[in-house]
């Protein structure tokens, strides 16, 4: 029949046989995105009309709050928060509801706080070191919260940045950011060093260490940020899922590789000595936080 439209949606356009997309089937494409502000202001309005807000509530302070959520997440984060609401007994929900339901919906459920011991110190220092770096160093986003009491997930504590949405928007990304990156993630690994000593670092920062050796890498063998120069040397891997491209594509030589490898590791010991002697420098600040 004529005028009949047919839409289809799917999350892997990069893997649709060519035939599909030929002229006059699905030759058009439109890309949505997460929500930026106004499109998470305008789909909490949506989730809320059903919902009885405190006064104080306000909807364009979650959104402004909650970057990088989709529709469905915020849709959760007020169903968590009313949740919240009738299981405290209150009629309206409130700041502190909203507040507990956006660390549910991103981090996990809190869980009872460790009592003091050994591994609580470990992991006071630990935080605090990526807290601190946040603070001090000067390209980075800075510190929006930072706690240790755990988390469902078995996360045991965390320090989070204030997202800067236009940088997230953007993807401009500098140098400057990037390696304050890498420093903050090594504040964890740096901290435990620096006060408990080489002997007693922890398995803790396994998952830091991991952002650390990525970012490194990328910027050596992406973004032309190292000594090797401004030259690409590795396409980036976007995750192929079937068929098409699976072995990764190097554009260098295996000395080049060589290379490479030097070159992250040097990015990743400078910072670590940096991160070190910045907490070093700021000890009794440190231990009193
Ligand atoms: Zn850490």
């Amino acid at each position: 029949n004529e005028g009949i439209i047919i839409v289809a949606a799917t999350n892997r356009p990069d893997v649709l046989d060519t035939a599909l997309l030929r002229p006059g089937r699905f030759d058009r494409q439109v890309t949505v995105s997460l929500p930026t502000y106004n499109g998470r202001l305008g789909i909490l309005q949506v989730h809320a009309r059903n919902k009885k807000l405190a006064p104080d509530v306000s909807l364009e302070k979650i959104a402004r709050r909650t970057p990088g959520l989709s529709g469905a997440d915020l849709a959760n984060l007020l169903n968590e928060a009313a949740i919240l609401t009738a299981r405290r007994r209150k009629d309206s929900i409130g700041e502190s509801e909203i507040e507990d339901a956006i660390d549910r919906v991103t981090i996990g459920l809190k869980l009872t706080p460790l009592l003091d011991s050994k591994k609580k110190r470990i992991i006071a220092y630990h935080e605090i070191g990526h807290a601190m770096m946040m603070t001090l160093l000067k390209n980075s986003d800075p510190l929006n919260k930072v706690t240790i009491v755990p988390r469902s997930g078995g996360i045991e504590g965390f320090a989070q940045p204030v997202l800067n949405e236009d940088m997230v928007d953007s993807g401009l990304y500098s140098r400057g950011w990037l390696l304050d990156r890498i420093r903050i993630s090594l504040g964890g690994r740096a901290a435990e060093t620096v006060v408990f000593g080489d002997a007693e670092v922890t398995i803790g920062a396994g998952q830091d260490l991991k952002v650390v050796t990525t970012l490194a890498r990328e910027m050596v063998t992406l973004y032309g940020m190292s000594d090797l120069g401004p030259m690409a040397l590795e396409s980036p891997n976007n995750e192929v899922f079937l068929g098409r491209d699976l072995m990764p594509s190097s554009e260098h030589s295996e000395e080049m590789a060589v290379q490479i490898d030097r070159q992250v590791r040097t990015i990743a010991q400078k910072c670590f000595e940096e991160t070190c002697q910045i907490l070093r420098d700021n000890r009794p600040l440190m231990d009193r936080l």
